[in-house]
Parts: C-alpha cells; structure tokens; sequence
C-alpha cells in the first residue's frame, strides 16, 4: 500500500466532492493502491472494493468503528462499537471466474457485478436489478440465446442468491439486539458511505488547521499539509487553536 499523506488524500477528496459515490471509492483505492488504475478497480467485485476500502480504513482511522442505530421496535438509542474484523466475512473470496447456473431448462452463465457494473445502472434505480442482470448473466433455454429479463422468477431469485453466495463481502450485515426489549434485527454496513463521511470530517478539521497555522505563522498551505500530524498538532497546541 502507498504511504498515504494527507495532500494526496486532501485532492481525493477534493475531487470526491463532485463524483458519484461508487466513484469515489474508485478514486480511493486507486490512491491507496495505485498498482491498479481507476479502471482496473472499477471492474474488481464489490466485495473485493470493500475488503480494500476496509484496509484503507484501518489505515488511515483505526480498526473500531462507532454508530448510532434506534430500535424499530421500541425506538430505544443504540450506540454500538465494533471492529474492522466483524465487518470481514469469514474467509470470504470472490468467485472471479463466471459461474454456471441450470435450473428447468435453463443454463445461466453468470458474474458477480462490479463497480462498472452498478455505475452503469445508477441512472436508472427503478431497472436497477433487471439492468444489471442483463449486464452479467447469459443465459440460453434449451441451448437457444434469452434475454435475461425472460428468465423466470425462480431461476431469478436462485441467480440473486448465488451472486451473494459467491461474493459474501459485497454486503455486510451486522445483527442487533436492543438493550430495552431485546429485539433482534440485521442492518447493513456500508463502508463505503461510512469511510467517505470520516473523510469529509477529517478534511474539514485539516483545512480549519491549515486555516489557524497559516494565520498564525504566515506558512503556506504546502508546508502545512507536509508536517506530520503530531507537528501540526503540537503548532496548534502553541498557538492556542
Ligand atoms: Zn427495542
């Protein structure tokens, strides 16, 4: 992994600001990993995106997280606090090779989708799922070419279920209990939108920083941004920031 400094993270998030969220994470791992180009990572499996974007993570802000979720039930305040290795499936990989599917007279061939994949699709939410089946299945009935929007719902929900099977990562669920009546439920964890809201936080507190130094001493933002954080810090400290 590159060495990440807080210049080059700053430009990724300034020019975050503008993209599309999945292409965000793009410009992320491109930056944390830049043996892959923004287009080699946009074709890499969501769970493969995410198991990068949670390395990154840990990186660059440790390996606990913390939220906040309310009971559906009672309503109750949840504070929860867990690790990057609760948000690792298990031995988790992703079937890079197409799969195969038969079900009643059809034979699906079959990948898991990609960044591309749902970038494609992003223009169209109400399609989404038929989109991106027609994107990464083919399938044939009685050895005759369909349309993947043809095949019937059972072999569509099988298909559904297989693609989750083959990539675990791709969505993360965490199962709750509520304190006050014991609820039970799941919610999923998206890393993405989590790792971009700390990153949005951190570059506002990095700019006020730049902002009280470069006031204070008359320093450019450059010589700023290249200090380490504990001389930032300790600056900040002396001039009462
Ligand atoms: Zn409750």
């Amino acid at each position: 992994m590159l060495a990440l400094n807080a210049t080059n993270l700053l430009t990724a998030w300034e020019q975050g600001i503008a993209q599309h969220p999945l292409q965000r994470a793009v410009t992320l791992l491109a930056l944390a990993w830049p043996e892959k180009t923004t287009d080699e990572w946009a074709g890499v499996s969501i769970g493969e995106r995410d198991r990068g974007l949670l390395q990154l993570r840990e990186t660059l802000f440790g390996a606990k997280f913390e939220a906040i979720a309310s009971c559906p039930k009672c309503s109750e305040r949840l504070e929860l606090t867990f690790s990057t290795q609760d948000l690792l499936a298990r031995g988790a990989t992703t079937a890079s090779e197409p799969l195969r599917l038969t079900s009643g007279g059809y034979e699906v061939d079959y990948r898991v989708p990609t960044t591309d994949d749902l970038l494609a699709v992003a223009g169209n939410p109400g399609q989404a799922r038929e989109l991106l089946m027609e994107r990464c299945v083919e399938a044939r009935n009685d050895g005759v070419a369909v349309s993947a929007s043809t095949l019937p719902d059972e072999v569509v929900r099988l298909l559904g279920q297989k693609m989750a099977d083959a990539d675990p990562q791709a969505e993360v669920q965490i199962l709750l209990t509520c304190p006050a009546c014991s609820h039970h439920w799941p919610t999923v964890f998206d890393i993405l939108s989590y790792l971009w809201g700390e990153i949005e936080d951190w570059a506002q507190r990095l700019l006020q920083d730049v902002h009280s130094l470069a006031s204070a001493y008359g320093w450019s933002e450059r010589d700023i941004l290249s200090m380490s954080a504990t001389r930032r810090r300790l600056y900040l400290e002396m001039v009462g920031a």
